[in-house]
């Protein structure tokens, strides 16, 4: 038996708001039923769940402006959802609110070789877009490890990395412009189809705002040619010092490699029982990979000069990959470390803290140390040429206590990279996940400056509302000393 939500605590008839929805996008367009909006509950942060009251999947500009005016005119919250891949909540429903999820706006509605641009729809797969443009020598540059599910959409909101962005420069480098649907349902145009546009950035203001400036309908994004050579190095080291010194030596050295990552031991041995790359030696303490790209010349003298580098700081062994096949499997590991993680432990929970480069070797240490300290398992995968780490903490969320517990963990190592100059997040976004460590890294008036631009574009706050910033409900230490409950209106799992 199925079961339909009707009239919600809060008052609101549902039932026929979901019929103003079902006028814009038809019947099947539109989920009400309690059991099929479990789905919708959680993005990839699990450990919190909230059932949307309705889903809606719109396929137009004009379906969502239509979708964001009936929540503006009964004053509902509204979420953004694209794939759900996010880690850090941001796609986490809030109480009686409706979900706008980008599944089905996922055509590319232009390709434009010549100006080097493409235009997507939000719900296009971030990897569609080199694929469409791979005959013609393209790429899309940005690369998450999760490029094969997560949506363009959600990059933009969440200003993704990937393995490339080292080189080349985070979302936010790559997007021309965006059409957007502001939190009462007009529908703006931010920044055009070259590079430079006049007055206010609201381009780049817009990408990194996880979804609570509106929602974006159309995105514009920059192409690249394909690089002439690509070289892939695999080192080991018998130290995760020894890496780590090599990665600053090949950047002091004037060497920008596309992208440079380390795995430790663990991650290492995860990958192999699950994966079974053969490639990565189970012995060392750390690897590197390191790929080169540009011309030929210019990549044949890098992958010496790196080689060099590499041996000089203690390299056991150098595995240079120049074919694509091989170069692909000396990606697969790293590409898949997170996805090991889940077969070697129940649950893990994924930090994503930046450190400056210098500071490596020592937060490396601080971390295995916190490791210790709290008695849970850390594996150490991560984006070593920006300093952009990937703890992985491993956890049993059956156990009850575990997940406030990794919690902890994932708090001090956040507050360890404030410490030595970094930040709380480097590619994953605050969502819902971060949003207590905020003060951590800004003053009061700096989170009050970054509220007022919110307030600007969304005034009613009904766009993704308790993310990103820290609330007094919602904030783990301050809530618990006033005896509150940590997260309004979301059960935790
Ligand atoms: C295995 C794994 C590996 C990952 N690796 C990386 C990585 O290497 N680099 C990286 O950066 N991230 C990585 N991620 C995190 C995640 O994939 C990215 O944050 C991704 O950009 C989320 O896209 P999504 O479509 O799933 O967005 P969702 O999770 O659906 O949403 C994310 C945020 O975007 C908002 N949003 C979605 N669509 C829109 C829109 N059209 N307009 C406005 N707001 C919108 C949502 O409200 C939410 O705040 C990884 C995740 C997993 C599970």
């Amino acid at each position: 038996m199925v079961t339909l939500a009707t009239v919600s605590a809060s008052g609101r008839d549902w039932r026929s708001i979901g019929r103003e929805f079902e006028a814009i996008v038809g019947k099947t367009n539109v989920v009400q039923r309690r059991e099929e909006l479990l789905v919708y509950e959680c993005d990839g942060l699990t450990s919190y769940r909230q059932r949307p009251a309705v889903v809606v999947l719109p396929r137009t500009t004009e379906q969502v402006a239509a979708i964001v005016k009936v929540c503006d005119r009964h004053d509902v919250p509204f979420v953004a959802r694209g794939a759900g891949t996010g880690l850090s909540g941001g796609a986490l429903p809030v109480e009686d609110c409706v979900l706008i999820v980008t599944a089905l706006m996922k055509q590319i509605l232009e390709i434009d070789f010549e100006n080097q641009r493409v235009v997507v729809q939000p719900g296009v797969i971030n990897n569609w877009v080199t694929q469409a443009v791979s005959g013609a020598g393209f790429y899309y540059a940005p690369d998450p490890s999760s490029q094969i599910i997560c949506s363009i959409g959600g990059n933009v909101a969440e200003n993704s990395g990937g393995v490339h962005c080292l080189k080349y420069g985070v979302t936010t480098n790559h997007v021309l412009g965006l059409k957007l649907v502001m939190p009462d349902g007009a529908i703006v145009e931010v920044g055009c189809r070259i590079p430079e546009t006049p007055g206010y950035d609201l381009t780049g203001l817009f990408v990194g705002s996880e979804g609570t400036l509106g929602i974006a309908t159309e995105i514009t994004l920059r192409i690249l040619k394909a690089p002439e050579a690509i070289h892939v190095l695999l080192a080991d080291f018998t130290s995760v010092e020894a890496a780590g010194q090599a990665v600053s030596d090949i950047i002091s050295a004037g060497i920008i490699p596309g992208g440079m990552e380390m795995m430790d031991n663990f991650s290492i041995n995860a990958v192999e029982d699950v994966v079974g790359t053969n490639c990565y030696p189970r012995d060392a303490d750390a690897i590197l990979l390191i790929e080169l790209d540009g011309l030929e010349v210019e990549v044949a003298t890098n992958s010496q000069r790196v080689e060099a580098i590499c041996q000089q700081n203690g390299a056991r062994s150098i595995r240079t990959a120049t074919d694509p096949q091989e170069r692909l499997m000396l990606w697969k590991g790293r590409k898949a470390a997170f996805a090991a993680m889940g077969r070697i432990s129940p649950d893990y929970y994924v930090q994503d803290g930046v450190i400056p480069r210098t500071k490596l070797q020592y937060v490396l240490r601080e971390i295995e140390a916190l490791s210790e300290k709290h008695g849970y398992r850390v594996a150490n995968v991560f984006h070593a040429g920006d300093g952009n780490l990937h703890p992985l903490i491993l956890y049993n969320n059956a156990i009850p206590g575990q997940l406030e517990a990794v919690e902890a963990l994932g708090g001090d190592i956040l507050k360890l990279c404030v410490e030595v100059g970094g930040s709380i997040s480097g590619e994953h976004g605050i969502g819902a996940d971060k949003r207590c460590y905020m003060p951590e890294m800004f003053s009061e008036t700096d989170l009050e400056t970054m509220q007022w631009v919110r307030q600007v574009f969304n005034p009613k706050g009904l766009a993704n509302p308790g993310k990103i910033f820290p609330t007094p409900r919602t904030c783990g230490e301050a809530a618990r000393a006033n005896g509150q409950e940590q997260f309004s209106g979301v059960d935790r799992f």
